[in-house]
């Protein structure tokens, strides 16, 4: 019988193993049903025996000295790290997590595993490498090969469905992991992947963020406190690191999240507790800078590779930090098109080197089976405006197309008039920005209760692997919920009568651009430009003249319309 082949993804925060099994790639789940490892080990003080994995992250803030993570960065150094009063060199841990990944593998597939691809980062220099396959040797292994992780990335995609026709032969990966961003372009010619120019920022990843929504935490803290300040000790950092990862993550989700921890540290005797909620807005402005970031590297490597961002056939993102909404809509804005998810970003690396070993061993690789939607799910946006673009009609996507199922999401929309009676919830799936191209899937109203115009009302999405999505609408702040089911399948909505959406003569933008001219709280300035495009605008309409036209005087008074939103923010 043949043995067979894993193929590892070393990474500085998670690893991951996986394999290929009758032509298909499947990731190992190694601890408690995930197949993510935190590359973390940790040690006990006696006996100098160790913990990998999400144990070892656990007793991070417990016990920081003997806690040993991003050892990554260490590889190919010649420099050793000091636990449990002994020294160990960077290869000496990276071949634990190695050990453990291999040992777990060999469990769940009943033979002992002895042979595996590796992925390294596409910079490591070749001390970096070397370094990888002695950390293999270490942990028992034979490292067959040593491979790109753009490359192995790539190398997924071609064994995911694509509807996409001619495509160009040039992809970009774009690698946004816990401490590290790479960006890759790569071109493809069949079985050929040569990497033609990659960037990246080894500062600049995940743990970034968990640092600025921890420094808000912790000004937060102190001020709920009524303190001064706090001393950061490196326990309180820790536990309040951890808290922020969880935030940052949740808010990936969704629009909010509740923070609630309890004892978060002790001053003078007394526990301090934090309780606040935090939006992803607050989070994204905390943040913003760092996206940025990345996108000038993306400039950077296009035009060192020569390249069109328009000539870029495919992106493919990587890491659990591109999870992080902003990174697909700062994507979407410089690639002008939308851009998304097609495997899981925290495997996808794994199963490059899978398919990799699996090339290796002479094995047939079929289609990846993934259990994803097979097509975004949204809403529309006609009585409720999305803040994003203030249009109507607009599909604004909740779960994306191939996110992995069962997922939940949520987003906030905002009413447009005081007192507004309700809203028509019309959830269609279809991939098109506008509403009339997509499918209806069902609809059903929503009752409000009397609130001022702009205030917000989330919208959950809950779909589960039979097909059915729950959904959950909750104007936020006036304890007023409704949820119903829909059978996608069936195209069923349940407990609910279906009801038609409503036929509506009222033209929205107008309507509020009609009540900012009114707004005496915005300039009188402002106000005479919004009169005057409104003025056009209804002319237009009026008059019957093209789509292009009112489109266009539509957009400039949409923009003008932010402008005044903004105004009146910075007024509150
Ligand atoms: P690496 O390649 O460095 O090992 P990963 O690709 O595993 O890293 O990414 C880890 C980072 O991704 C961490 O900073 C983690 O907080 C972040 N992350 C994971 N899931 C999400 C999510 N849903 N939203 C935002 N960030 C996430
Ligand atoms: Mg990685």
């Amino acid at each position: 019988m043949k043995s067979i082949v894993c193929g590892i993804d070393l990474g500085t925060t998670n690893s991951v193993i996986a394999f290929l099994r009758d032509g298909y790639a499947e990731a190992i789940a190694v601890e408690d049903g995930t197949a993510i490892l935190p590359s973390v080990v940790s040690f006990e003080a006696g006996d100098c025996s160790y913990w990998v994995g999400q144990r070892a992250k656990n007793r991070r803030a417990a016990f920081p000295e003997a806690t040993i993570s991003s050892v990554k960065r260490l590889m190919g150094k010649d420099t050793t790290i000091t636990a449990c009063q002994r020294s160990f060199t960077p290869e000496d841990i990276s071949s634990y997590i190695l050990k453990h990944l291999a040992e777990r593998a060999s469990e769940h597939l009943g033979e002992r595993i002895e042979k595996v691809v590796v992925t390294v980062p596409a910079y490591f220099d070749d001390a970096q490498r070397r370094a990888t396959i002695r950390a293999g040797e270490l942990a028992g292994l034979d490292v067959v090969r040593i491979v790109n992780e753009p490359t192995a990335a790539a190398l997924v995609y071609d064994h995911v469905q694509s509807d996409a026709g001619e495509e160009s032969p040039y992809v970009m990966v774009y690698d946004l992991g816990g401490g590290t961003f790479d960006v890759s372009i790569l071109e493809i010619r069949g079985e050929i992947k040569e990497v033609l120019a990659s960037s990246g920022d080894t500062s600049l990843g995940g743990d970034d963020f968990d640092e600025r929504l921890k420094d808000y935490l912790l000004k937060e803290l102190v001020k709920q406190a009524g303190l001064e300040s706090i001393e950061e000790d490196v326990r309180l950092r820790v536990r309040l690191l951890d808290i922020a990862e969880r935030a940052k993550i949740a808010l990936s989700d969704r629009p909010y999240v509740k923070v609630q921890e309890a004892a978060v540290a002790m001053v003078g005797g007394r526990p301090l507790n934090l309780d606040i909620e935090l939006s992803r807005d607050t989070f994204q402005s905390l943040t913003e800078d760092l996206i940025d970031r990345t996108m000038r590297k993306v400039e950077e490597v296009l035009k060192e590779a020569n390249i069109d961002s328009d000539d870029i056939g495919k992106i493919i993102l990587v890491g659990g930090a591109t999870r992080m909404p902003a990174v697909i809509e700062a994507l979407s804005v410089l690639f002008h098109e939308s851009v998304e998810h097609s495997v899981d970003p925290d495997l996808c690396v794994a199963l490059g080197a899978a398919i990799q070993a699996g090339l290796i061993t002479g094995e047939s690789v079929g289609q990846i089976l993934l259990d994803v939607t097979a097509h975004s799910l949204g809403v529309k946006t006609l009585d409720m405006v999305d803040p994003e673009t203030n249009k109507p009609d607009y599909f604004s996507t909740i779960i994306r197309r191939n996110t992995r199922i069962p997922v939940s999401r949520a987003e906030v929309y905002r009413t447009i008039v005081d007192r507004q009676r309700g809203v028509d919830v019309e959830v269609f799936q279809g991939e098109s920005f506008s509403c009339l191209e997509n499918t209806l899937v069902g609809s059903f109203f929503y009752d409000l209760k009397p609130a001022p115009a702009y205030s917000p009302v989330v919208v959950e999405f809950a779909y589960d692997r039979e097909g059915l999505v729950r959904i959950c609408v909750d104007q936020k702040g006036y304890d007023n919920r409704k949820e119903v089911t829909l059978d996608i399948r069936n195209r069923k909505v349940e407990d609910v009568p279906e009801r038609k959406a409503a036929e509506t003569p009222v033209n929205y933008v107008a309507e509020k651009a009609g009540r900012l001219v009114r707004d005496n709280r915005l300039s009188e300035n402002l106000r005479q430009v919004i009169r005057q495009v409104l003025a056009s605008y209804e002319e237009a309409i009026r008059a019957g003249e093209n789509e292009d036209r009112v489109e266009e005087i539509e957009d400039r008074l949409l923009e003008i319309m932010e402008q005044a939103e903004e105004e009146l923010e910075l007024s509150e």
